[in-house]
């Protein structure tokens, strides 16, 4: 048996399963290839080809320095062609992959009709393996975040003492809530310098002549895991001591305030989610930092990003066509283009988007997918452009966060109701309105606030379906005392918003 193994593009860990089942053994050959094929798919952001591209090159060339023998691929055409070249030149007859996070590309693989037999090993990107979040799912009426979120805390003893959450409480959410009334002033982020891979990788991106989306420069995201392990210390001084009060504020200018930027290297395999958990809980009890930041942190990486993945594994593959309040319009052009749109909240997230590929929970929750839902987006088109535009954009990541948590396209098995509000709360929880030609506190009129204008209509056109959820009836008390008047005029001006996209 000869065998070989082949590293995805998201699996750049020396300790990746695959690499870890060859035992340091140099003469199993290894190869990685990037490929053209995929680009064709969606116009994905140009950073993030350059992220991904210049990360695996970074890693083939870690690889070689430790001894290993590594074939590096670039083709303009599919993988097929250079994979089975490589398989024959080297005899394999055993092809040792790590199972993609993405289902669609697992089924990609199965499909090359190769002429070795495939050994797939179980992903190690994660804390939960498939089958232990199936097991916890079983008999369960709900799956709740919380809930799991308790019992992987308890699983791998964060934040525990004598079976107890620290702090009695095992979640400071409330606390992590606080508008930007003042003036803040948040640390900058750690950015690096292309290197000469990541130059000449820029300089490709740059000729591509298919269409793509978004600014390539300043590119400054870390490629190596050597640099990502500098953002994750350099968040752990600097940022986590203040993450968690202003965690769903949003500030013009002010890209990134306290949040980590350690999802684009969590999603390659540059860092691993145990050691980041285990950074900000050894940051806790040595430095003493406040637990509703370390606790808020720890929530995101333990508890969300992995229940995540975990439901994504468990979702039959029809989960991303789910379409619970049948909405068909097509995505605005603005979605695109940032200067098409006069709305200063979406115009402020979109141009960041263009500029970096990255906007925070917050900015992609409440001001993205809101607007999405409220002005009922198609969810499959809007899960595409979420899927080319983020730089830390995956299948696994992207159906949960946009069909299931962003538009409730679910029928809430994720979230328990859809996250939809008007200016009200972009207004309060942001400074997007002050510069705004639309006024946050009308809902009709010239000025009247498109967030507005499609919350309203939204509650109007699902009443029915939204009063079954249980959760949504005080806002629609709101919506009874309306005049039949004033609903009609906000009807109608959704629809001529609409018929503009
Ligand atoms: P922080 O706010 O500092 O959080 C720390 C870490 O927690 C993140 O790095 C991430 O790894 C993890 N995390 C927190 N929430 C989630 C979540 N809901 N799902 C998965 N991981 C989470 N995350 C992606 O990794 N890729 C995406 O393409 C993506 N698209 C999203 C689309 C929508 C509509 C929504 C609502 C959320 C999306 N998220 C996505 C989740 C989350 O917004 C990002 O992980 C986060 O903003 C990344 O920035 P950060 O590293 O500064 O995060
Ligand atoms: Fe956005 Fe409306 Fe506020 Fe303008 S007024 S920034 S469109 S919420």
């Amino acid at each position: 048996m000869t065998v070989g193994i082949w590293i995805l593009g998201d699996q750049l860990w020396s300790q990746q399963a695959a690499l870890q089942s060859a035992d340091s053994d140099f003469e199993i050959p290894i190869i990685l290839i990037e490929s053209l094929e995929f680009v064709r798919v969606r116009p994905d952001h140009r950073q993030k080809l350059v992220l991904v591209w210049s990360a695996m090159r970074h890693f083939a060339a870690e690889l070689r320095e430790a001894g290993w023998s590594v074939t590096y691929i670039i083709t303009e055409k599919s993988v097929e062609v250079p994979l089975k070249k490589w398989i024959k030149d080297h005899q394999i007859t055993q092809l040792r992959v790590m199972i993609p996070n993405d289902r669609p590309f697992q089924e990609f693989i199965q499909n090359l009709n190769l002429s070795c037999q495939i050994d797939w090993l179980e992903n190690n990107h994660f804390l939960w393996k498939k089958i232990e979040f199936k097991q916890w799912s079983k008999g369960r009426k709900r799956l709740l975040m919380e809930d799991f979120y308790r019992e992987s805390r308890k699983r791998f003893n964060i934040l525990m003492e004598d079976k107890q959450p620290i702090g009695n409480r095992w979640n400071f959410d409330s606390e992590n809530r606080k508008p930007p009334k003042v003036k803040l002033n948040p640390p900058h982020p750690l950015w690096f310098e292309p290197d000469e891979i990541t130059q000449t990788t820029i300089e490709q991106v740059n000729q591509i002549s298919l269409p793509l989306y978004g600014k390539t420069e300043p590119f400054r995201w870390a490629v190596t895991r050597q640099q990502a392990l500098k953002v994750l210390q350099s968040f752990i001084a600097e940022r986590l001591p203040n993450f968690g009060a202003y965690q769903d504020a949003m500030v013009t200018g002010e890209q990134t305030l306290w949040h980590a930027l350690l999802s684009p290297y969590l999603n390659l395999g540059l860092l691993n989610p145990l050691e980041v958990i285990q950074a900000a809980e050894t940051a806790y009890y040595q430095q003493n930092l406040p637990l509703n930041c370390v606790e808020g942190f720890i929530r995101q990486v333990l508890g969300w990003r992995e229940y995540m993945q975990g439901i994504y594994q468990l979702m039959d593959a029809d989960y991303s066509q789910h379409n619970y309040f049948n909405h068909t319009q097509s995505l605005p052009k603005f979605f695109w283009d940032a200067e098409k749109t006069d709305m200063n909240c979406l115009s402020q997230v979109l141009s960041q988007v263009e500029n970096t590929g990255y906007a925070h929970h917050i900015q992609r929750l409440m001001i993205l997918s809101n607007f999405a839902l409220i002005a009922g987006l198609s969810p499959q088109e809007v899960e595409n452009w979420f899927h080319a535009v983020f730089i830390d954009a995956y299948d696994w990541v992207m159906q949960t966060n946009v069909i299931g948590m962003g538009l409730f396209a679910d029928g809430g098995i994720l979230a328990s109701k859809p996250y939809a509000a008007s200016a009200n709360y972009v207004n309060k929880m942001s400074d997007y309105c002050k510069g705004c030609v639309y006024n946050p506190r009308s809902r009709t009129g010239e000025k009247a606030c498109p967030f507005n204008i499609f919350y309203w209509d939204f509650l109007d056109r699902h009443r029915e379906t939204l009063k079954s959820l249980g959760r949504m009836n005080l806002v629609l008390r709101h919506l009874d005392k309306m005049s039949e008047n004033e609903r009609q005029m906000i009807h109608q001006q959704a629809v001529n918003w609409r018929s503009r996209f």
